[in-house]
């Protein structure tokens, strides 16, 4: 039921009609009863300066924020946490009733809830990081690994600029390369943060019998599940760890930030997303 005290939350993107985010937290606001509602929002290109301005006040709780406007976020707030300071990008924004904007950066601790769940022996101290790609995304892993006590991270960009800024940001602990064809015998993790895959196209191409046996392979593309490089990593029997987990992780810090609770733990978040995923959507 919408009322005259409905918290209003939401997601923009260009393009934003294909997210899974309005799905999740709309389940998780009906199964908790919760007064609320989350939408989506696509402001033009170049128009997410105004766009955020225009919500300052509270007009709305807050947005999650995805392609391509995650450093624009970051731009348009008053104050940042760590964590997206660090990333040099924000994937939510809060829009405080004092008429601030706060920015913080959940995708980080998305990824490694997701790594914890479904590689639960990974040590990330236990060995070098190889992240491939230097967006947005790659940015939040980036700070995220070096807060968890990654020892190196590798980041490997088509644009060897974009690594190399990346790399001059977090300082000594990330090497930034263009090409992923070195060896990498002591890898714990390996991470596609490109958009390579996504919609079913060739993941990024890897020196796979390189890898260590114990190395962890997690892919952000979540659109095929299963996707190009998570099989060659499975083919070559290594761990892997799915897009989809790291999703459902970063949305639950912003739930609780748009509405003031947690999600109720009834809903199964996987099964909810993955009758979507399988049925084309
Ligand atoms: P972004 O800022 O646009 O960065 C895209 C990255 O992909 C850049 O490093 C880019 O390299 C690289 N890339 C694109 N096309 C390429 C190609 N043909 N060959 C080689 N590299 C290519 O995007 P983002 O926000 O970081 O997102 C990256 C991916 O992560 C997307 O697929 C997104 O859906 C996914 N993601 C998933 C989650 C989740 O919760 N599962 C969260 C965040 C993001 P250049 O710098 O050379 O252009």
């Amino acid at each position: 039921m919408i009322t005259a005290h409905t918290r209003v939350a939401g997601v923009a993107g260009a393009p934003v009609r294909h997210s899974l985010s309005p799905l999740l937290h709309n389940a998780w606001l009906a199964e908790a009863g919760i007064d609320g509602v989350y939408v989506a929002f696509a402001p033009p290109q170049d128009g997410f300066p105004a766009f955020a301005e225009g919500l300052r006040g509270g007009a709305i709780v807050g947005i999650n924020v995805t392609i391509p406007f995650k450093q624009q976020a970051l731009a348009a707030a008053d104050f940042a946490s760590d964590l997206a300071r660090a990333a040099g990008a924000a994937n939510l924004l809060l829009f405080h009733e004092n008429g601030r904007i706060e920015a913080r950066n959940t995708d980080g601790e998305g990824l490694l809830q997701a790594l914890a769940t479904q590689a639960p022996q990974l040590d990330v101290k236990s060995g070098p990081a190889l992240v491939l790609g230097a967006g947005g995304a790659a940015r939040g892993a980036v700070a995220a690994l070096l807060e968890a006590g990654s020892p190196q991270v590798i980041v490997v960009n088509r644009t060897l600029d974009r690594a190399e800024q990346l790399a001059q940001t977090f300082g000594s602990r990330v090497r930034a390369f263009d090409r992923p064809d070195w060896a990498a015998p002591d890898a714990a993790l390996v991470i596609n943060a490109t958009s390579l895959g996504l919609g079913g196209g060739a993941g990024p191409v890897l020196p796979w019998k390189s890898l260590p046996d114990t190395a962890v392979v997690m892919d952000m593309v979540y659109k095929p599940l299963r996707t190009d490089f998570l099989a060659a990593a499975e083919e070559r029997g290594l761990t892997i760890v799915d897009g989809l987990e790291m999703l459902i992780r970063q949305a639950i810090p912003a739930f609780e930030a748009f509405y003031g609770s947690p999600p109720p733990p009834q809903v199964d978040e996987r099964r909810l997303l993955l009758d979507v995923l399988e049925a084309g959507g």
